[in-house]
């Protein structure tokens, strides 16, 4: 179809007067189409989508947010010190190491902004400094905070640079005390020479270590390393389409490809016959299988492997399922992975994509190769940044 004759309207009509302005746009780079109104940056995330994927199929109108603000469920902060020897926390510059000081962020949580700010202000009275990553002295590197939006909870995990942090229990209880919302403070150890915010060795000073989140009627458990969607508002969205595009039967086997902590076959769980997820990271299986625990779930199954290589064994033992969700990394999908996607012919295939191009490279692959795009929907998962997620549903030409 002529992809330029898109209608390319959205229902977003958010007036310029109530557009806020970051005051650390200019330093901070971590919001690249700042400079735009959100209905602007829905058209500019509609023009990009139909460029790459609208030789496809038609695209439908891009999700947006009604309130495209402090949507980031999970926030860090690093630590560090002025000239003048003052206390800073904020975010690293996108094109430097350098710390921009930030007390509050558009798109985070603001809970977990206040959080952030309070522990700053309590480090003095405790004699506590922020750590030093150039002479490797001091103490606080990070700080991290994950909340559940519905079920309330809050993690805090003080990344130091050393082990040693003197009146640990004196400093929880102060916390506590401005922020009784806090479910579970984590200590954790960083002394590497790292970009990763946490390091290996950690130290459950409050509470149980994890919280718990809901998300379209399951349960999911949230350590300080697992990978969670930061925007659950439009998850919720994203995932009610990928189901709505697999259409599923209560006859059929869903595999959940790429399936991190399990969250979309999970969800899926109850419509079918039985889930299979399959996921290389093993932290994520553990949590994935531990997460359909809580929520009660018999019929889904969890695999750590390739997700190429599982397809590939399930292949030769014979095995294939009705409706295959994947949802890959940036870097997309493998070519085994789609060659035995292809062979194993299941009727449908939604791709959720964090990345149209190589979505786009994916789906030319399959639609050489047997599948015909049927539906394209993309949702704005990342507003003010130039990110955007895409669903896509292709059966069998
Ligand atoms: N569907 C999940 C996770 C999507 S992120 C959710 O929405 O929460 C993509 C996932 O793919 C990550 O968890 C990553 O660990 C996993 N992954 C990356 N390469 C993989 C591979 N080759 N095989 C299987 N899983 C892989």
């Amino acid at each position: 179809m002529d992809t330029k004759r898109q209608n390319m309207r959205t229902n977003h009509q958010v007036k310029t007067k109530q557009e806020k302005l970051c005051p650390h746009r200019k330093k901070c780079g971590g919001c690249q189409l700042q400079n735009l109104t959100y209905e602007q940056q829905l058209h500019f995330k509609m023009a990009k989508v139909i460029k790459l994927l609208g030789r496809f199929h038609r695209v439908e109108e891009i999700i947006g947010m009604d309130a495209p603000y402090h949507y980031r469920n999970k926030v860090q902060a690093a630590f560090g010190t002025t000239r003048g020897g003052k206390i800073i926390s904020g975010i690293f510059q996108s094109s430097s190491h350098r710390i921009v000081a930030v007390d509050e962020c558009l798109l985070e949580d603001k809970k977990a902004d206040a959080i952030i700010v309070s522990i700053r202000r309590l480090l003095p009275s405790f004699k506590l400094t922020a750590y030093n990553e150039d002479i490797r002295r001091g103490f606080l590197r990070h700080v991290l905070v994950k909340r559940g939006f519905k079920s309330g909870e809050v993690m805090v995990v003080l990344v130091g640079g050393t082990n040693v942090f003197p009146r640990k229990k004196d400093f929880v209880k102060a916390l506590l005390k401005l922020h009784p919302e806090i479910t579970t403070i984590i200590f954790n150890i960083n002394d590497k020479k790292t970009s990763l915010v946490l390091g290996e060795r950690q130290e459950v000073l409050y509470g149980n270590g994890k919280i718990t989140e809901e998300l379209l009627g399951c349960r999911f458990r949230i350590s300080p390393k697992s990978f969670y969607q930061i925007n659950p508002t439009q998850t919720e969205v994203l995932y009610s389409k990928a189901l709505e595009f697999a259409d599923l039967q209560p006859t059929d086997e869903l595999l959940d490809a790429y399936c991190g902590i399990g969250t979309i076959g999970l969800i899926a769980a109850d419509k079918v016959k039985n889930v299979i997820g399959v996921e290389l990271n093993k932290e994520a299986v553990k949590d994935a299988r531990e997460n359909a625990k809580l929520t009660g779930i018999k019929n889904a199954t969890f695999t750590c492997a390739d997700a190429g290589e599982f397809m590939l064994r399930r292949k030769a033992e014979g095995l294939t399922s009705d409706v295959v969700i994947m949802d890959p990394p940036r870097a997309g999908a493998s070519k085994p992975f789609l060659r035995c996607l292809v062979e194993a012919a299941p009727k449908k295939v939604v791709y959720v994509s964090c990345n149209p191009e190589t979505q786009q490279r994916d789906l030319l692959y399959l639609t050489k190769n047997g599948y015909k795009v049927k539906r394209i929907q993309p949702v704005d998962m990342f507003p003010h940044t130039e990110h955007v997620e895409t669903v896509v549903l292709m059966s069998r030409a």
